[in-house]
């Protein structure tokens, strides 16, 4: 198994349509595919982690990387898994700007500023931790 993470460029402002297009194909391939993991949006930018059977993650990265609904997909961490961390979920989603505040330690500080992908790439592994904090809140969509 490994775990991939990832940052992109939405194409155009996603609406909550596009955003649900996106979550309803996911979710359905992923399932097939044993994926887990976790997609955040904010400011036109996506931040996700893939996590599953090597050969499967490879294959949707290979998808990802020519999907026009997204372009500077940038691979931020990437390795092998011994566990995963979003196990219940074929691909859990949280929109940033909808997300109440109080439930994630360290987001209020996140959101003042704009959803930085430059400073992500500069620290990895702080992205990751952040993710991590999404394991036990309330789904979105
Ligand atoms: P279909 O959904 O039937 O799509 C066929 C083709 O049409 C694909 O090439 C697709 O890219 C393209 N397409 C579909 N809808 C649109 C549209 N509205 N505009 C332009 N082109 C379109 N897929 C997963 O399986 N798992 C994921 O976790 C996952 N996460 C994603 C995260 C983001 C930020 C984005 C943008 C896409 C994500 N996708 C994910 C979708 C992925 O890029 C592929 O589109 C999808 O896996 C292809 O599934 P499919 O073969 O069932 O084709």
């Amino acid at each position: 198994m490994m775990y991939l993470l990832y940052v992109s460029e939405a194409a155009y402002p996603m609406e909550t349509s596009d955003l649900l297009d996106i979550l309803t194909v996911s979710r359905r391939n992923n399932l097939r595919d044993d994926i887990t993991g976790l997609l955040l949006y904010k400011d036109r930018q996506f931040i996700q982690l893939l996590e599953g059977p090597k050969s499967n993650v490879i294959g949707l990265h290979r998808r990802l990387m020519t999907d026009p609904r997204h372009t500077s997909v940038r691979t931020m961490l990437s390795g092998p898994l011994q566990e995963r961390q979003f196990n219940n979920w074929a691909m859990a989603f949280y929109d940033l700007s909808k997300v109440d505040q109080r439930h994630v330690p360290g987001l209020s500080d996140f959101l003042q500023k704009p959803f930085d992908e430059h400073e992500f790439l500069k620290t990895p592994n702080r992205a990751y931790r952040f993710l991590l904090n999404f394991k036990d809140m309330p789904q979105h969509a």
